[in-house]
């Protein structure tokens, strides 16, 4: 009886596998020793995209000592770390490290106070607003279960430390780095991102996790007149006002209803007097799509409303809109189907049914830059979602009666002890499988 007491009391606070799933119990026991002490110091001393030095270094001693050799400064500040057991395939496993100028406001024992000075030389708060802490520690703690399970498995592990999410280069610059050509193409790619929308021990997979992104500049040419002669001119902010409405049906008209597609006009900008008509108008817009066919009709579509709405407004052709990218366009990220129902197949057998938040939607189309690892590679890969609140305070938002702070909010709050040890569960588990010998 008091046996059976301590165990239920022991397995409260850890996902409802860990009674029955020794993996689970092994997480549970380094989360204490290891895992808690390092995610509080990560959360503590989050560092900015490019900026992620004592970070990395942080995460290659850690890696060291479970027995990984490591490399640093592979794309800036990225590491790879690899474990060689043996003929098999190579699986990379893939976190993110930086940070974002974001004001902890959460109000958790470990919250950052971190002030420093950005790229910019502006002076910012620095918070991990967007759980790659969670993530970090999530790889720290499966390289500790794969190192010890090296009868379980063969193969190639590659782990990578990625800097620069948050300003989606980081990925490409690791890729500049012949990250492949020097450590070995991946047979397989893992990675994870915890969701403050998703129950903590739970996990959701979906063929789309993250869309792929255009930032796109559409500079809007008129002709300058007086205020109260329009007719004298072409007014560049009428006519960007019909290009942005204009946008709206490229979206609704253009692209098949089932198909993901979103176009957002986030700034608009021109003019500098009320009696002056001025000479263009300047539009920064974000593109989302999930297939390169409704990428290119976005894409087509933009650039044809705008030159059109300026030809009906009689602007010359030689003063036709301008458009280009801003940054660099980041692809979707796109699970392979056939990995992820094996995956799927997995976790569930392994870890029950009751692993997935069955009641989570995705809901926008948010990008990731891991998709340069994957993108036109051939390299089967599954990116999941794993939950970071509580399921009482999700539950309470889904049925409309309270609101969560989610991913880049001043307060966001994971609960790490569940997400870090899910995240390791999940993936080790997923790893095992692969691996298997
Ligand atoms: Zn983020
Ligand atoms: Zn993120």
């Amino acid at each position: 009886m008091i046996k059976t007491g301590l165990a239920l009391l022991a397995c409260l606070a850890l996902p409802a596998v860990a009674a029955e799933n020794p993996l689970a119990a092994a997480i549970a026991r380094d989360y204490k020793a290891n895992l808690e002490p390092l995610f509080n110091h990560l959360h503590a001393n989050p560092e900015l995209s490019y900026m992620e030095v004592q970070t990395a270094a942080r995460m290659a001693k850690e890696l060291r000592a479970s027995g990984f050799e490591v490399t640093e400064g592979v794309g800036k500040t990225g590491i790879v770390a690899i474990l060689r057991n043996g003929k098999g395939p190579t699986v990379m496993v893939r976190a993110d490290m930086d940070a974002l100028p974001v004001e902890e406001k959460s109000g958790a024992a470990n919250a950052s106070k971190v002030k420093v000075k950005d790229q910019g030389g502006n002076l910012v708060p620095v918070m991990h607003a967007c759980g790659h802490d969670v993530h970090m520690t999530s790889l720290v703690g499966t390289a500790h279960q794969m190192a010890a399970r090296k009868g379980e498995w063969k193969g190639t592990l590659m782990l990578v430390g990625q800097p620069a999410e948050e300003r989606t280069g980081g990925a490409l610059d690791m890729m500049a780095d012949g990250i492949y050509r020097r450590f070995g193409k991946p047979d397989y790619a893992l990675s994870l991102h915890v969701g403050a929308d998703i129950e903590a021990g739970k996990i959701d997979v979906s063929e789309a996790p993250f869309s792929g992104a255009d930032l796109i500049e559409l500079v809007v040419h008129g002709i300058g007149t007086h205020g109260a002669s329009p007719h004298m001119g072409k007014d560049p902010v009428v006519i960007a006002s019909q290009i942005v409405v204009g946008l709206q049906t490229v979206v609704t008209r253009d692209i098949a209803p089932r198909e993901a597609a979103l176009i957002t006009v986030g700034s608009f900008h021109a003019g500098t007097k009320g009696n002056v008509i001025g000479d263009s108008a300047r539009l920064e817009l974000t593109v989302r799509s999930e297939s390169d066919e409704a990428r290119a009709k976005l894409l087509a579509g933009i650039k044809r409303v705008a030159d059109n709405t300026a030809r009906a407004a009689g602007v010359p052709e030689d003063k036709l809109p301008e458009m280009r990218h801003t940054d660099r366009p980041v692809p979707p990220t796109l699970n392979d189907k056939a990995l992820m129902q094996r995956l799927r197949g997995v976790w569930s057998a392994k870890l029950g049914e009751g692993i997935f938040d069955k009641g989570y939607q995705r809901g926008g189309m948010v990008g990731e830059d891991y998709a340069h690892f994957i993108y036109g590679q051939g390299i089967p890969s599954v990116y999941f979602m794993v939950g970071g609140t509580p399921g009482e305070q999700v539950a309470a938002a889904r049925a409309g009666k309270a609101t969560l702070a989610y991913n880049h909010s001043p307060l966001f709050r994971v609960d790490a002890e569940k997400s870090i040890q899910t995240g390791v569960l999940a993936t080790t588990t997923a790893l095992l499988d692969l691996m298997k010998q």
